[in-house]
């Protein structure tokens, strides 16, 4: 059986998948789809001859006989209302969002529009959904930006506060013991400088700790050879090795690596003091070798070996092998997990072989370097001739008073002539009072904002000559910046020992 163009075109419409409805020139629907019927709820006979705004919320209805008739005048294919929220009106009077494409048809002389009507409800839905989780994810990063930046106060007023009476406590702790002579005394205060030492070593493991978790540490790769850490390390660990009677065997190499020098070193310094605590005897090395392109750093001891059901633990905050965890040893368990999330940071890889009893190897896999780096020179040969402290003149720039004390009781003590001052224009002052100094000893966080290196540069400059100097700070980041440019500066890490202060001192002079 054969259908007629017209019933052809009808029984295709119903099977469209929109509604379609065909309007006249008056806005009158001559022409509804089945879809359109189910859509709205309307029987054939409702719909068929009624205006077309029956199909809208009768608060727009109005509006939109203006709107019908201006697209009438000048039409085209288009869809409607674009940008526009568009509803649909069922016959129970609820709505729903629509979509709608009109488009002009000629028909029988008159002029004709169809609309094709789509129901959009779950599209909204999806895009209101969208919105949502968009905005929660918004306020969650917002949240922990704020966290972050919180955080980082904390960090910022934590390490300033808490460094500054530990500083006063080392300082104060160095001066004791050159004053004591009384051999009880001397012993309660070599036991007072090792728990100055511990606290220290906490703060600082919990600062580190915080700093990398607040992303407060960006690496600076740069090329450099490995040599020069080598160096660096080989006469750090010198001591503590021959205390224990360790074989400290650093070997020489010619490797170069793309990374951060100074984050490399924290992570090297930290397995080879594991290496050195957990090896009762033999021998710690420090080696590199190239592999595959990559760079391996090597730390291997003979000492008491890792368990191969532990060594998933290691880099676990506090976790120590064998030791429950709230007692005490030597050390937190936060060594290996400030190592594991610097060398996240660089984008490097750390490996570890084992064997109890044998020993261990950690092995730092680094990028070579980008460029070939010329050989090193040789270092500076030092023309120190023995300490010569009475004559020399050190002006101490500090504005904590009670860190002040300490450290020109210290300095006193030792022979230097001390002028402490508070801030950067005192110590301008007093350059005018008589003999230029030989030496500045500056913190770095001086008040009303002023820094230790700001104080270098301006006294420098007032005097004419590159003042040697040396800038304790609590702030590693700086530590990296400065000394690496400047021959006559040296660099403290708070809180610094008394020793290890007067040692740089020495060093700066000559
Ligand atoms: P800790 O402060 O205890 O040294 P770490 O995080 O640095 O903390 O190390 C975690 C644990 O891993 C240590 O307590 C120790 O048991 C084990 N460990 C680390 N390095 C070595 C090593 N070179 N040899 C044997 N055991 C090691």
């Amino acid at each position: 059986m054969h259908s007629s163009p017209a019933e052809l075109a009808r029984s295709t419409l119903d099977s469209a998948p929109d509604a379609m409805l065909i309007v006249d020139e008056g806005g009158v629907i001559r022409f509804a789809n089945r879809q359109v019927f189910a859509l709205f709820s309307y029987g054939h006979a409702e719909l068929i001859g009624q205006p077309i705004e029956v199909l809208m919320p009768e608060r727009f209805r109005e509006r939109h006989v203006g709107h019908r008739k201006c697209y009438m005048q000048a039409m085209r294919l288009r869809p409607m209302g674009v940008g526009l929220e568009l509803l649909g009106r069922r016959r129970d009077g609820s709505e729903f969002p629509v979509e709608i494409s009109l488009s002009p048809v000629q028909g029988g002389g008159s002029q004709l529009v169809a609309a094709a009507i789509r129901d959009v409800t779950d599209r909204k839905q999806v895009e209101a959904e969208l919105i949502v989780a968009r905005q929660m994810a918004e306020r969650a990063r917002e949240t922990a930006d704020h966290a972050n930046q919180a955080k980082s106060r904390f960090l910022a007023t934590a390490s300033h506060d808490l460094r500054q009476p530990l500083q006063t406590l080392a300082l104060l702790n160095g001066t004791l013991r050159r004053m004591v002579t009384e051999p009880r005394a001397s012993q309660a205060i070599a036991q007072q400088e090792q728990a100055i030492a511990t606290m220290s070593r906490l703060l600082n493991a919990l600062l580190d700790i915080s700093k990398l978790e607040s992303g407060a540490i960006k690496p600076e790769p740069q090329d450099f050879r490995v040599d020069s850490l080598f160096h660096e390390l080989r006469g750090e660990f010198a001591q503590v090795a021959a205390d224990k009677a360790l074989n400290w065997h650093v070997e020489t190499c010619d490797d170069s690596v793309h990374s951060d020098p100074a984050l490399v070193g924290q992570v090297l310094r930290n397995l080879v003091s594991n290496a050195i605590k957990y090896t009762p005897r033999g021998e710690v090395t420090l080696r590199s070798h190239s592999e595959n392109g990559a760079i391996h750093i090597e730390i291997a001891d003979t000492g008491v070996g890792i368990p191969p059901e532990q060594l998933r633990y290691i880099y676990d905050e506090f976790y120590q092998i064998g030791v429950a965890a709230n007692s005490s040893r030597e050390g937190y368990g936060l060594g290996l997990s400030i190592v594991q999330r610097i060398v996240k940071l660089l984008d490097a890889r750390l490996e570890v072989a084992s064997e109890v009893g044998k020993g261990s190897v950690f092995s730092l896999v680094l990028p070579p370097a980008i460029l070939s780096l010329p050989a090193p020179c040789e270092a500076e040969p030092a023309t120190a001739s023995g300490p010569r402290t009475s004559k020399v003149r050190i002006l101490l720039l500090e504005d904590d008073p009670a860190v002040r004390d300490a450290t020109r009781m210290l300095l006193a003590l030792e022979g230097y002539h001390v002028t402490p001052v508070a801030s950067v224009a005192e110590a301008l002052e007093r350059l005018t009072d008589g003999e230029a100094p030989d030496m500045l000893v500056t913190d770095y966080h001086l008040s009303n904002g002023e820094t230790g290196t700001q104080a270098i540069t301006t006294l420098r400059e007032a005097l004419g000559v590159p003042l040697a100097a040396v800038l304790i700070t609590g702030d590693t980041a700086v530590a990296r910046e400065d000394t690496s440019r400047d021959a006559h500066l040296r660099v403290a890490s708070k809180p610094v020992r008394a020793e290890e202060l007067l040692e740089l001192m020495r060093g700066l002079l000559g």
